[in-house]
């Protein structure tokens, strides 16, 4: 499915396909209509590896900004730029790769106000557990997921999640990337 994401999608399938950092990050930008500069790299950087042209993943950001506390005029000036910057069309060019769930766990720790990183990494265990509740995972589920954090296993943790949702056993991959989450998820939605 890659490259054939169109906008209006992307609320579906971040409830089906998106890991729990993407998912939360999406969440909070619908709600917040913003995002601070760490999760717009978190996030912007996933969408670009899951398809978004950069027409669209200026649309998408504008779109959502606008609703907010910033007008059409000021993303261009404040916005645009790091979002054409991501895709390596200013600055030093470079075209910058998605994070793996190592840099997203190891570097950068969010602080209050952010909601970039890694769920099972740098969520309070019992903010973790009220979300995964509200995203339906099983009591049973929920403790498996919490047991592997406690142990410090969070990409383990977070395959987990992959196979309660997607209503499998095992998952027959081993998890070192959002973006490789995404796809294992389209391929077994199909
Ligand atoms: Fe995201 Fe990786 Fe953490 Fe899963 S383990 S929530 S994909 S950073």
């Amino acid at each position: 499915n890659v490259g054939k994401i169109s906008l209006d999608q992307i609320d579906s399938v971040s409830w089906k396909s998106f890991p729990l950092c993407m998912r939360q990050l999406h969440q909070s930008l619908r709600e917040n209509h913003h995002l601070r500069h760490g999760g717009r790299m978190q996030y912007g950087l996933f969408l670009k590896g899951i398809g978004l042209s950069l027409e669209q993943a200026l649309q998408f950001w504008k779109m959502e900004f606008i609703r907010g506390k910033v007008d059409a005029d000021k993303f261009d000036k404040a916005y645009a730029y790091s979002i054409r910057h991501m895709f390596g069309k200013e600055g030093k060019r470079t075209d910058y790769t998605p994070y793996s769930c190592m840099k997203v766990i190891l570097s950068n720790p969010p602080s209050q106000g952010d909601h970039h990183g890694c769920p099972f990494r740098h969520s309070d265990p019992e903010l973790l557990k009220q979300k995964l509740q509200v995203y339906k995972v099983s009591p049973s589920g929920i403790n498996q997921i919490l047991e592997l954090v406690k142990g410090m296993h969070y990409q383990l943790a977070c395959q987990k999640y992959f196979e309660l949702t997607h209503n499998i056993e095992d998952s027959s991959f081993s998890l070192n990337h959002p973006n490789q989450y995404f796809l294992e998820s389209q391929k077994l939605l199909g």
